[in-house]
C-alpha cells in the first residue's frame, strides 16, 4: 500500500511551438497548473508536525513555488533554436522575463523539465520513504501531459 499526494501551483507563461502546423506557433501564454506527484510513506515520528503525512502540503508548495512559479510565471518560454522567437523577445529590452530553454515548450517536455526542476528537492527529515513520481502540466482545461520516469 502506498500513499500519494498531489499539488499544485499555477503560472502565467508565453510560450510559441515555433514548428506547429497551425495557431500554436503564434506568441501565446496559458495558466499553466504545474502538479507535483508523490508517493511515500507517511511519517510515524511522534508528536512532530508532519506526524500522519507524507510531507507538509506547505513545504511541497514552496519548492513548486521557487522552482517553478518564480523561475516562469510571468515570463516567455522560448526554445534556444528558435530564432525569430528569440529576436522577439530580445526586442523587449534586458529586464524582460524571458527563459531560454533547450527544448520546444510543449505541455510534454515542460512537465520533464518541471519534474527535473522538483525532484532534488523532494526530501524528509524523518526517514520516511518519499518518491516525486511524476510531473503533470495543465496546458488548458482539456489538455493535460505527464513526465513520469
Ligand atoms: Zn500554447
Amino acid at each position: 500500500m502506498t500513499t500519494y499526494i498531489k499539488r499544485f501551483v499555477e503560472t502565467d507563461t508565453g510560450h510559441r511551438v515555433p514548428n506547429h502546423k497551425s495557431k500554436c506557433k503564434h506568441i501565446h501564454g496559458h495558466r499553466y497548473r504545474f502538479e507535483a506527484e508523490i508517493e511515500g510513506d507517511l511519517v510515524e515520528e511522534k508528536g512532530v508536525s508532519e506526524e500522519g503525512m507524507l510531507i507538509d502540503f506547505s513545504d511541497v508548495s514552496d519548492i513548486l513555488m521557487i522552482h517553478i512559479h518564480d523561475v516562469v510565471d510571468h515570463a516567455f518560454i522560448v526554445y534556444e533554436e528558435d530564432e525569430l522567437g528569440l529576436k522577439a523577445a530580445g526586442c523587449m529590452g534586458d529586464d524582460h522575463r524571458t527563459v531560454v530553454v533547450d527544448f520546444i515548450p510543449t505541455a510534454e517536455n515542460l512537465a520533464k523539465w518541471a519534474f527535473d526542476q522538483v525532484k532534488p528537492h523532494i526530501v524528509t527529515a524523518y526517514g520516511n520513504r518519499l518518491r516525486l513520481v511524476a510531473m503533470h502540466v495543465r496546458e488548458t482545461p482539456k489538455s493535460i501531459a505527464s513526465w513520469r520516469p
